[in-house]
């Protein structure tokens, strides 16, 4: 398993645990270069999620890509590893508790916005800025709002 931090290939398993009903194995791993802690899961194959973007072409959901959004945004500030696995834990159990094998990109931008939230307020208005392709003052200033309103 590559490190998802910084894509070290050799990890070290710290916990192993049966999850959803002894359907699937989570597994806490610490790549043996970065110290960086990462979840795995070993499930029975499932569907795949599939993403529409915003042309109408879909591609596989892709937990690693989402991840590394989310540490752009979190760059430079106090948000640790395991918060941003969290984060990617949520959002992807979310998706898949929800049945459907679908989303449009804007629900997983959406998602992401809802963890950043709670987690850190400047990564939040960074994202917003990229995903919601600010072009002026006034929809960051927006954003803030929103931020302050909730
Ligand atoms: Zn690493």
């Amino acid at each position: 398993m590559i490190c998802p931090f910084c894509g070290y290939e050799e990890t070290k398993v710290l916990d192993s645990r049966p999850v959803g009903n002894g359907t699937s194995i989570r597994r806490r791993r610490e790549c043996l270069k970065c110290g960086g802690r990462f979840t795995t899961y070993e499930r029975y194959e499932q569907a795949s999620i599939r993403i529409i973007k915003k042309d109408g072409r879909r591609e596989s959901f892709d937990r690693q890509k989402l991840m590394a959004g989310i540490i752009k945004a979190c760059e430079k500030r106090p948000v640790t590893n395991e918060q941003i696995e969290e984060m990617v834990d949520n959002i992807e159990e979310g998706l898949r508790k929800s049945g459907k094998s679908e989303f449009y990109s804007s629900e997983i931008g959406d998602k992401v916005m809802e963890q950043l939230k709670l987690v850190d307020q400047v990564a939040y208005v960074r994202f917003a800025s990229v995903y919601r392709e600010f072009r002026d003052l006034d929809s960051f200033l927006e954003a803030i709002k929103e931020l302050k309103n909730s």
